[in-house]
């Protein structure tokens, strides 16, 4: 049984990882294989980008060699795949490589599209990647006041991220002394704070308590560079003295190349994580695909388990026993030294409890231990 996977991200490796585990006699005796094909040597842990951003991690801390994060039973190439034939059930990568296949696991990420608002990408500072986040970073640092606007357009990944920055900014201008020049203003899509409402329900009064004003049903349209104006569909105009953005995304290009999905997002089924269609030996995770649930690591961690145990127990009795129930957790920092959570299911909504210097340490020894937990020892 050859199995592929293609994305070495978060979902990518801990479903290769638990797979090998899994499969280890199988793949002992030669019945079973897993190669792995990604388009990069390094693994990137993109939460740490948010603490790039106000000055308190070194972005070298957020890499790791892939080769090293697997198990070493499994193939891996940096190659990534251009084409993808699902009725032969085959893959051709950038160098020309053809991978067959007899069970397939897409975990491609998603990526961010600031050109997709007019103005953005040259006036926005952002912090999702790590050119931009340096940048940001050396901004702020020199920001001595004004209005600090952040705006979000949707879908975008990290669900949380939007208010952790915000929160975060609140304390690093307190930090510097300078919270009484600056005036935080945030601006959502949609007509609360946060898409979860109970999470919009925590973070309303939060902002109301610290002072941080909010404009919802707030949807980007451009920015007016020349007189920092950020304008919405809705109508309405902030002027700001610096802008902080968090773009729309779109699943990767080679998604879109192939039609696979719209806007780069796989059609996939929210229990199996079948990709819809007549394909059932295609699985798919993490942010790439198109169910309407967080784009998170965690979102992907709990999928990579369900797939994994799945395909072993293909492998072993020729039937799955899993279905994902639409587990996610995700920290919520709120502020320098608190933080709270959201965990959540399909059918179970988040209840995020007043923020503790407790969860925040948790979330910066998680900081670290994404490592131990990509590789399946957590
Ligand atoms: C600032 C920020 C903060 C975040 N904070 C949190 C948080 O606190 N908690 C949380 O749960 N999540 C957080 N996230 C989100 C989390 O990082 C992602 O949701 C998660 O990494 C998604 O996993 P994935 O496997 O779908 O994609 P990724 O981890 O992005 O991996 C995609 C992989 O696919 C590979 N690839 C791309 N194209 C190809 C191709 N053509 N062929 C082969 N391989 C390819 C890439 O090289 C990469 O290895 C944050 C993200 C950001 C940016």
């Amino acid at each position: 049984m050859k199995i592929l996977v293609v994305g070495g991200g978060t979902g990518g490796t801990i479903v290769a990882n638990n797979m090998a585990r899994r499969l280890h006699h199988e793949m002992k005796a030669g019945k079973a294989r897993i190669t792995m094909l990604s388009a990069s040597e390094r693994h990137m842990y993109q939460p740490g980008l948010l603490y790039v951003a106000v000055g308190r991690m070194a972005p070298d801390e957020l890499y790791r060699d892939q080769k090293g994060l697997l198990e070493p039973s499994i193939e891996f190439h940096v190659d990534p795949v251009e084409t993808f034939d699902f009725k032969e059930n085959k893959v051709i990568t950038k160098s020309g490589r053809t991978h067959q296949y007899d069970i397939l696991i897409i975990s491609t990420g998603s990526r961010m599209m600031p050109e997709s608002i007019p103005g953005l990408a040259e006036s926005a500072e952002t912090f999702y990647t790590e050119e931009s986040a340096i940048k940001m970073f050396k901004r702020l640092r020199e920001f001595q006041g004004g209005k600090v606007v952040i705006t979000v357009g949707v879908p975008h990944k990290c669900p949380m991220a939007p208010l952790e920055i915000t929160f975060m900014l609140h304390d690093y201008f307190k930090e510097r002394g300078l919270l009484d020049k600056v005036q935080i203003h945030y601006t959502y899509p949609i007509g609360r704070v946060h898409s979860l409402e109970n999470v919009a329900k925590w973070a309303k009064p939060e902002f109301d308590r610290l002072g941080i004003t909010y404009e919802t049903l707030f949807n980007m349209k451009e920015v007016d560079a020349t007189n920092s104006i950020l304008k919405s569909e809705e109508g309405t105009e902030v002027k700001y003295d610096l802008l902080i953005g968090i773009p729309p995304h779109k699943g990767m290009e080679v998604i879109e190349k192939n039609s696979i999905g719209q806007s780069g997002w796989i059609p996939t089924n929210r229990n199996t994580l079948n990709m819809d269609g007549e394909f059932k030996n295609v699985y798919v995770l993490g942010d790439t695909t198109n169910i309407p649930i967080s784009k998170a690591g965690s979102t992907a961690h709990y999928e990579a388990e369900v797939v994994a145990e799945n395909v072993a127990s293909i492998v072993k009795m020729g039937v799955p026993v899993r279905e994902y129930d639409g587990k996610v957790f995700c920290f919520i920092e709120a502020g320098k030294d608190k933080a709270t959570y959201a965990m959540f299911t399909y059918n179970n909504p988040p209840d995020p409890k007043e923020p503790t210097q407790a969860v925040h340490w948790f979330k910066m020894a998680y900081n670290k231990l994404y490592w131990s937990s990509v590789r399946g020892i957590l």
